[in-house]
Order: structure tokens, then sequence, then C-alpha cells
């Protein structure tokens, strides 16, 4: 007999498993493997994690760290959240792609649940926020010539400078972060920056064709940056007076992340549009939205906006599922507790390297001073056991999912002091 021959990469996938195939790579042969077939987009830390679950993530090696970056919380409902889990694994034996040619039970659902999770009126189901933001400002500029009637090609859209909506062109173009921008010209013309948190600099921007003001109601990659107590509250009436739509980014900030299910509701600032995504799909797979008025909703008409995978059932099944149980466990409440418990146990940690603690809920940043290495400290973060990574600004951010207990939190007060001697 022949002596057999070696199963090609595919017939090992295929006889073994693709999680057969996985396991026998090494930590180091993937990291090489990724830098070599991967474009280089991202600088990762240099971990590499083989599973997960509740907030901690696991190397090869078998070495255990406490997720703060928590997928940049979209893992709000911690890795392998039981009830979103077995919600996705009922709906592989049932349909998980249809398109939106046809009705399913479970976007009608979706889309049910999401506006009464936002008290919204109306939805469209994309995948990812930075189509949740194209679609908001679709739908922006649309209200702009239908409704409020600005002269064709002439809709502005107000934004903050240092923001962070997403990355496709027609998004980073208005960035104010240079290496977001550079070489990836021309832009989308029709949006006007603002200083971040400045009432005063908005209404100035402000002109019979401005459609809508966007904005996040706290800058997470900028840095964990808070606007002026007040500033929402006041930029609500703003837009009232000046019949302008308000657009909430809270793909970030949203589905209590901050303590309350959305930060604008820290003020009287409900928005007309507010977009969703990363929490929205669970932890496990990618879902946004865009919620708002009727009015503002209404004026996509068939062929206007879509998406082949938006919506779709298995999509919509997680997102229900990841609504339901934010609610249910009052993670609201949790992220409120937890966050004011880790913030506090930073501040008081008494590092001369500290320059701010600034957070709410479980949504930290730890600022450090001028002159701090934080290649060095981002090292010995990964020696503690955390995962962390910097914002802008020096500032490394903590987004453990919302599930953390408060020992867990008392850990990552304890590992980060150490980290910081
Ligand atoms: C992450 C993020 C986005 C973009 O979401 P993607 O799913 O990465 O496209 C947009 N806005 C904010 C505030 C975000 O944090």
């Amino acid at each position: 007999m022949n002596k057999a021959e070696p199963l090609s990469l595919w017939q090992d996938i295929e006889q073994n498993g693709v999680q057969a195939v996985v396991a026998r790579i090494s930590d180091a042969e993937a990291i090489e493997m990724t830098e070599r077939y991967g474009s280089h987009n991202y600088h990762p830390l240099p971990v590499n994690i083989v599973r997960a679950k509740g907030v901690y993530a696991y190397d090869g090696a078998g070495k255990q760290y406490i997720d703060c970056i928590g997928c940049y919380s979209a893992v709000a409902h911690g890795h392998l959240s039981e009830f979103v889990c077995e919600t996705a694994r009922r709906q592989l034996d049932k349909v998980t792609l249809v398109s939106r040619a046809m009705y399913t039970t479970e976007l009608a659902l979706l889309l049910k649940t999401v506006c009464e999770y936002t008290g919204m009126e109306m939805a469209c189901p994309m995948n990812t926020g930075a189509e949740a933001v194209e679609t908001a400002i679709k739908l922006a500029r649309k209200w702009a010539y239908t409704i409020k009637r600005v002269p064709q090609d002439k809709a502005e859209i107000i934004v903050a400078a240092e923001n962070f909506h997403g990355r496709t062109t027609t998004i980073v173009g208005f960035s104010s972060e240079p290496q977001y921008k550079q070489d990836f010209g021309p832009f989308t013309p029709g949006f006007i920056t603002v200083p971040f948190g400045d009432i005063e600099a908005v209404e100035r921007a402000m002109t019979p064709n401005t459609a809508a003001v966007l904005m996040e109601p706290i800058q997470a990659e900028g840095g964990i940056i808070f606007p002026p107590d007040g500033f929402m509250a006041r930029l609500r009436k703003l837009c009232d007076a000046n019949n302008v739509l308000l657009i909430w980014d809270e793909i970030q900030t949203g589905f209590c992340r901050t303590g309350k299910p959305f930060a604008w509701q820290f003020e009287d600032a409900k928005p007309d549009m507010i977009c969703l995504g990363k929490a929205l799909g669970g932890g496990l797979f990618p879902v946004a939205a865009v919620a708002g008025s009727r009015e503002a909703l209404s004026v996509f008409k068939p062929g206007d906006h879509g998406s082949t995978f938006g919506g779709n059932p298995l999509a919509s099944v997680i997102a229900i599922a990841a609504m339901a149980e934010l609610q249910t466990s009052n993670l609201a409440e949790n992220s409120a507790r937890m966050g004011a418990r880790l913030a506090d146990a930073f501040r008081n940690i008494g590092s001369e390297k500290v320059l701010d603690v600034r957070g709410r809920g479980l949504l930290v940043g730890l600022e450090v001073k001028e002159g701090v290495d934080t290649a060095e400290l981002s090292s010995r973060f990964i020696e503690q056991g955390l995962l962390t990574k910097e914002t802008r600004h020096r500032t490394f951010r903590f987004a453990p999912p919302l599930v953390i207990d408060a020992a867990t939190v008392d850990e990552i007060a304890a590992k980060t002091k150490a980290a910081l001697q």
C-alpha cells in the first residue's frame, strides 16, 4: 500500500475541523502569520488570545488576563454570555440569512425592541458602527432637502473636533486626527468642525443650511473626554430652536457602558437619531442600527439605502437577547457602581505618574503624565495580566465587560498600581 499523502490544509480543516487546526498553531506562529498575511492597519499588543469567558481572556500558554479593552465596549455582556450564545445556537437550527427582499419575524422583533430600548419610533438595521453613522448622515441630508427645504447639495452637518465615528472615506474626511486622513483624500464636503463641548461655537456654526449636529456624548476614542455639564441639554435646545437634527453617536457609550442605558440620559438631551453598534451585538456578532424619530427615519424610500446582511435573522436574535440581558441583569446599575469603584480606586493609587482619572460608569480613562514611557507601561500591564491600550492623549482606557464584580474591580486596581510602580 502506498504511504498516505499528507493532508492538504483544506482536507485537514475539512476532516479535523477548523478548531483542531487552530489549536495546533502556537501564539508566536499566529502573530507571525498575521503580520505576514494581514495588512498592517493595526498594531496589536503582543498577546494572542485563544479563548475567553466572562471578563477573562487567555493566551495559548494559559496565561489569564482581565479584559479591560472589552473590544472597545462591544463585549459588554462578558465573553460568551450564556443567554446570548444559547439564543444564537437555537437560531443556527432555524434560519440565519435571508435578504431584505423578504420579511422575517426576527427582524420585526428587533425593530420593535430597539425602538423600545432607545425610546425611538423607527430604526434602520446595519452591521457595523461606521455604517450606522453613514446611514444617519444620509437620513439627515435627505431630511434637510425634503423636509427642511435646504437647497440641493448645500446641507451642512456640524461635528466635533477630536471625534471618532468610524473609518469610511466620508467619516475620516471630518476627523481631526491627521493619520486618519493622510493620503486618503479627496473627502466628502458638507461637514463643519467645532471644538467639542463649546456650545457658542456650535451656535456660530449654524446656518439655515444646517441639517444636523453629529456628536458623541463622551469622546471615548478621543481620550475619554467629557463636554462641560449642561452641554448636551443646551445642544438639544439649540437644535430645536434652529430646526436642526441632533444625532448622538452612542456606538461606544451606549447600552449601559456609562451607567445609564445611554450617555445622553445624564441630561435632558434626547436625540432625533441615535447611532448604535458594538454592544448591540452581545459580544458575538456585528449588529448596528440607527434609531430615531418617525419624521427623520421616514425620509428613506425603497432603494435609498440598504445592506445585504443588515438585520439578518441571526443578527436580530443576538441583538434582541443582548438588549434583554442588559435589562434583566440590571447592567446599567452594575456599570455605575463598578465604574465608580474603579475610578475611586485609581484616584487612590497615589502614583506620581498619573495625571488624571476620568470616567462615567465602566468607561474609565487613566491619563499618565508627559514623560511616562507608555510602551513600557503597556508591557507592564500585560505582565500583570491586564489588557488595556491607550487611546489618544496618553490615556489608558478601562472598559471591562459590564458583568464585572467588585473583587475583580479591586484586582484591576491592585494590578494597575503594581504596573505603575
Ligand atoms: C467604534 C465606533 C464607531 C465605528 O464602529 P465600527 O463598528 O468599528 O464601524 C463609530 N463611532 C464610535 C463612537 C465608535 O466608538
